[in-house]
C-alpha cells in the first residue's frame, strides 16, 4: 500500500504514519519528492488497510501497489525518478553516466593507465572487477584485496568513483573501503542474501541482469537491495541468453523504454558483454543512448590483445575519446547532459 501525505504534511504527521503502520507489524519507507512525500507500507496489505489511515492527520490518499516489488514500481515515486548521487556524479533523471575501464583489475600500471585515459575523456566512473565470476574455476579469479589497492590508487589520481563487483558477503568490509558503487553480477542477480547484504552497506548499486531473468525477476531482486532501506539501486541490461549464437548475449534494449515506464530507477546498458566484439560495442552503445538509457558501462584495456579477460569485447584506449564523444552527441540527442563531477 501507498499512503500519499497531503502537500506540506509535517514531520510529525509523517511520523505517525509511519509508527502506526509498524505498529501493525509492516515496514514502512518513506520517499520525500520534490512536493509530496510517500510512504510505502510493506506486508500485509489487510492489516494496513484496516488501520483506517485515510482519515489521519496529513495524510491525503492511500493506493494499493498491485506489482509484487512495491519500492521499485514507479507508482512508489508518483512518476518522479530516481537519481543517485555517486560522489558529486548524478545517475539518472536528465543524466547521462558514462562508467569505462578494464574487465578486471590485472595490475598497478594496466589499471592506472586505462583509469587516466577514460577520466580525460569525460568518463563519468572507473570500472574494474578485483573479484571475478568465471565460469571455469581455473580461469583468473581477480586480484582480489590487491586489485582494490589498485582501484584505490585510480581513484585517487584521477578523481572517479569506482564501480566494483561484489561476489562474496564476506568481502563487504574490503569492498566498501573502496567502491563508491557495488556491481551485483549477472550470475548474482538471485542472490538473495547477498542483495540483502549490499542493500545493508548503504552504497549505491549497479545490479546486473541475469542471463535469463525477466524484467520483472530484475525487479524484484533490485527490491531486495530496496527493502533494506538503500534506495540507490541502478539497472544494468547486459544481454540475455535466446537462440541467437552469432554474438555472446542478445542485448534487449527492449528492456530500456520497458524498465524506464516499470520502475523510478535509473537504467544503465552494458554492450561489452552482449556483442562480445569491440567493432559491435559502439553500434549497441549509440542505441542504447538513443533508446533512452541512464548510462552505459563499457569495458576499455590499453593492451587488448594482451587482456586477461574480455579482451576481444575491449575498447583500446587509443579509440575510447572518439567512442565517448559519438556518444555523448547521441545521449544529447536522447536529452541527457553526461554526467561529471
Ligand atoms: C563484468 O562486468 O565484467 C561481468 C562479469 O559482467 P556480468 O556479470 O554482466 O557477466
Ligand atoms: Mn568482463
Amino acid at each position: 500500500m501507498m499512503i500519499v501525505m497531503k502537500e506540506g504534511a509535517t514531520e510529525d504527521q509523517i511520523q505517525a504514519v509511519v509508527d502506526r503502520v509498524e505498529s501493525v507489524g509492516c515496514s514502512a519507507h518513506v520517499s520525500a519528492g520534490e512536493v509530496l512525500t510517500v510512504i510505502g507500507a510493506i506486508g500485509d496489505r489487510d492489516r494496513v488497510a484496516a488501520l483506517g489511515l485515510e482519515g489521519a492527520a496529513g495524510v491525503d490518499h492511500l493506493v494499493p501497489i498491485l506489482k509484487p516489488y512495491k519500492l521499485a514500481s514507479a507508482q512508489f515515486r508518483k512518476g518522479e525518478r530516481t537519481v543517485i548521487q555517486v560522489d558529486g556524479r548524478k545517475v539518472g533523471g536528465e543524466h547521462f553516466s558514462l562508467i569505462a575501464g578494464p574487465c578486471t583489475v590485472e595490475g598497478r600500471d594496466q589499471t592506472l593507465e586505462v583509469a587516466r585515459v577514460v577520466a580525460e575523456n569525460g568518463a563519468s566512473m572507473l570500472r574494474g572487477g578485483a573479484y571475478k565470476p568465471r565460469t571455469s574455476p581455473y580461469s583468473f579469479q581477480g586480484l582480489g584485496v590487491e586489485g582494490l589497492r589498485f582501484l584505490q590508487e585510480a581513484k585517487e589520481e584521477t578523481g572517479l568513483p569506482v564501480v566494483t563487483e561484489l561476489m562474496d558477503a564476506r568481502d563487504i568490509p574490503d569492498v566498501v573501503e573502496v567502491a563508491d558503487v557495488i556491481q551485483v553480477g549477472a550470475r548474482n542477480m538471485q542472490n538473495y542474501p547477498l542483495l540483502s547484504e549490499v542493500g545493508r552497506t548503504g552504497l549505491p548499486v549497479l545490479l546486473k541482469r541475469g542471463l535469463s531473468a525477466s524484467l520483472d525477476e530484475l525487479l524484484m531482486a533490485a527490491e531486495y537491495v530496496l527493502k533494506e532501506g538503500n534506495p540507490s539501486v541502478m539497472l544494468c541490461e547486459r544481454g540475455i541468453r535466446t537462440f541467437e549464437t552469432a554474438y555472446r548475449f542478445t542485448l534487449d534494449l527492449m528492456a530500456v523504454p520497458v524498465l524506464r515506464e516499470l520502475t523510478h530507477l535509473p537504467v544503465i546498458v552494458d554492450p561489452s558483454h552482449a556483442a562480445g566484439r569491440r567493432d559491435w560495442v559502439q553500434p549497441m552503445s549509440l542505441a542504447a543512448a538513443a533508446a533512452g538509457a541512464d548510462g552505459i558501462i563499457v569495458e576499455v584495456h590499453n593492451e587488448p590483445e594482451e587482456a586477461i579477460c574480455d579482451g576481444p569485447q575491449a575498447i583500446a584506449t587509443e579509440r575510447f575519446a572518439e567512442y565517448a564523444e559519438q556518444l555523448q552527441r547521441v545521449a544529447e540527442v536522447a536529452g541527457k547532459v553526461l554526467s561529471a563531477a
